[in-house]
């Protein structure tokens, strides 16, 4: 008997983009989507951490290729897009991202910039590049990375979570406008996720630590495995009459 989530959720035939590939919530997005199938393409700034991601889907035998680059370089983004010109890519998942914590009296504009310059403008770039294709295969599944400052505000974030709510409404906007073309547009809104983004953070200062983890209905951290599923659900048919939305995945954090 054939098994209908399975089916539901296979990436057999689908090309699929990962930015930010090289390590933390990117790689383990391309991860799980090469085990269902789907053929990777891994984007990132750092070749060494990239070429790791890349032999660990090797392992799995997956299939994958990996290109260097930067998301707020065009010109890396068109060679990226030609390198990839005869695959049929219908899922990105935007998850280059970069973050400073600082007091506000401390925030400069050159810090505002560089966020948003990877953050959003880098989403919005990647994806304008990709979107022709999708239209033209009529099918194609945007997935961006929110945050808990899509939301709420964040203290000593000031910058990152205004490029964070930013992005969760180009999500919107942009599902609007491309739902007509079978293409869906979601976000994924992580709370605290061990990564090397976050490690400093979460584990740097004990009191922080316990007071973080009082806040969160779940009391721990997550884990990008606690992404998986959700990645597989928004880049597989399982999420075809899904759009425009931000989909929390926080422990709890934001529902008190
Ligand atoms: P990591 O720092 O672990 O990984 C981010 C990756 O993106 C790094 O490999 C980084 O390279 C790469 N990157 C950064 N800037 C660029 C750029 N300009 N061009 C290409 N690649 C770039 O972060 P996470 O995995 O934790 O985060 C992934 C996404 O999830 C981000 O958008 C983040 O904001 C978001 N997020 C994470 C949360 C968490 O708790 N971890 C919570 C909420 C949202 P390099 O190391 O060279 O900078």
């Amino acid at each position: 008997m054939t098994d209908p989530a399975s089916d539901l959720f296979d990436l057999h035939g689908t090309g699929a983009l990962v930015t930010g590939a090289a390590r933390g919530i990117g790689r383990a997005a391309a991860l799980c989507l090469a085990e269902r199938g789907a053929s990777l393409t891994l984007f990132d700034r750092d070749e060494e951490e990239l070429q790791r991601s890349e032999s660990m889907i090797n392992e799995r035998g997956g299939t994958c290729r990996i290109v260097v680059g930067d998301v707020t370089s065009s010109a890396d983004i068109e060679r990226l897009s030609s390198v990839t010109n005869g695959d049929h890519v219908s899922v990105v998942v935007n998850c280059a991202g970069v973050v400073r914590r600082t007091d506000i009296r401390d925030m400069t504009l050159v810090d505002l910039d560089h966020l948003w310059n990877v953050n959003l403008r880098g989403t919005v770039a990647v994806t304008q590049q990709f979107l022709p294709r999708m239209i033209e295969q009529g099918r194609g599944k945007v997935i961006n990375m929110g945050s808990l400052g899509s939301v709420l505000g964040l203290q000593n974030r000031t910058a990152y979570a205004t490029t964070k709510g930013a992005v969760a409404l180009y999500t919107k906007s942009l599902a609007l406008e491309v739902a007509q073309y079978g293409i869906n547009v979601n976000a994924i809104g992580p709370g605290y996720i061990e990564t090397d983004m976050t490690s400093d953070w979460l584990h740097g200062d004990s009191e922080r630590t316990a007071s973080l983890l009082e806040r969160i209905p779940a009391n721990r951290f997550g884990t990008t495995n606690d992404l998986e599923g959700l990645f597989l659900f928004l880049a597989s048919r399982a999420s075809d009459y899904v759009t425009g939305q931000l989909i929390m995945i926080d422990g709890g954090w934001t529902t008190n």
